[in-house]
């Protein structure tokens, strides 16, 4: 079994190698991250997430695909950030019903200094009740990190979203630099990582083996790699402009197996999108490589499957479960 205390990073990943994986026959693919995959876990355990959404709607960034931009007229509520006191009883009852890690996601461009006091109180206090604690908080100022380490952080949840070379199509507020400053603050903080992206939001398949590479390439690489396929939400840009189109599930599958051959000792976490793609998919995906999901009725604000539906698919496929390691989320 993999020690996720100490990440691996093998090799330097090129474009030409990962675009070729892709382009491999789907079984000869399949087979390879099979066999990459027993080599680093138990082939026939899954690790669940669950995910508190502690401060919802209403960001001030652009992002294409989120239903949670005040610039998009998706239905979705603007909220306050949540009290410690509410928060704390959330967490009591995941603890209660099993869990052992409790993941706290806020829709800012990043934490302003007072909303990030009130966020370490929540780490501190989850964290007293002997759980471990991720957060998905956007992009982080010089001194943040080092903040939420000393309150107890775990893991802190950054995806990439995309490949540097498509990414101004989905997000102008921000940059993907941005994003890799934060990455970068947060692995200097001695805080795990979590970090993933979206798919099938009209990208070549080149863009897609561009992310992946981005990802594997990371020093050390992240612990934990949602990957996502594109939920269309109604009243967001990549729904409405007709950007996204229709990816062909199989594709998703395929990058799941390249993020596992790439990424060996991480856990490759089946994120949003999991409806799509309906249950034979699934059964793929974890055939693929994929490790990890998100469990529960919800998805920050996107569906999720039930977790009933979910039980009942892990004993068809005779899939064990293990606690969740970080988060993910699309943010
Ligand atoms: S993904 Fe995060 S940063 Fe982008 S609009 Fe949604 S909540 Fe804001």
């Amino acid at each position: 079994m993999t020690d996720l205390s100490r990440p691996v990073h093998k090799k330097t990943w090129h474009l030409a190698e990962v675009e070729a994986l892709f382009a491999l026959p789907l079984n000869d693919l399949l087979f390879q991250a099979q066999d990459v995959h027993r080599r680093h876990f138990d082939a026939n355990t899954v690790q669940l997430s669950t995910l508190l959404s502690i401060k919802t709607g209403g960001c001030s960034e652009d992002c294409g695909y989120c239903s949670q931009s005040a610039r998009h007229d998706t239905g979705v509520e603007r909220e306050r950030l949540m009290a410690v006191d509410e928060v704390l009883a959330a967490a009591r009852a995941a603890k209660a019903a099993g869990a052992t890690r409790f993941c706290m996601g806020a829709a800012w461009r990043g934490p302003k200094d007072q909303d990030l006091a009130t966020v370490e109180g929540m780490v501190r206090e989850v964290k007293a009740l002997g759980m471990e604690t991720c957060v998905t908080l956007g992009l982080l100022k010089p001194g943040q990190a080092e903040r939420l380490k000393e309150a107890g952080l775990d893991y802190y949840n950054h995806n990439l979203d995309t490949a540097s070379e498509f990414y101004a199509q989905v997000i102008t507020t921000h940059t993907h630099d941005d994003r890799m400053n934060t990455l970068a603050r947060v692995r200097q903080a001695g805080i795990h990582v979590c970090c993933g992206g979206i798919i099938g939001m009209g990208e070549s398949r080149r863009v897609r083996a561009g992310l992946v590479m981005e990802l594997a390439n990371m020093d050390p690489q992240p612990e934990s790699v949602p990957i996502n396929m594109l939920v269309k939400v109604p009243g967001t840009p990549l729904c409405d402009s007709g950007q996204a189109g229709d990816l062909d599930p199989l594709e998703f599958v395929r990058t799941i197996a390249v993020a596992r051959i790439t990424m060996p000792a991480s856990h490759v976490r089946l994120s949003a999108g999991r409806q799509t793609l309906g249950e034979l998919g699934q059964a793929l995906c974890f055939l693929a490589g994929a490790n990890s999901i998100f469990y529960g009725d919800r998805l920050l604000t996107t569906g999720n499957p039930d977790a009933d539906a979910d039980t009942a698919l892990f004993a068809r496929l005779g899939l064990k479960t293990e606690p969740a390691r970080g988060l993910d989320g699309t943010h």
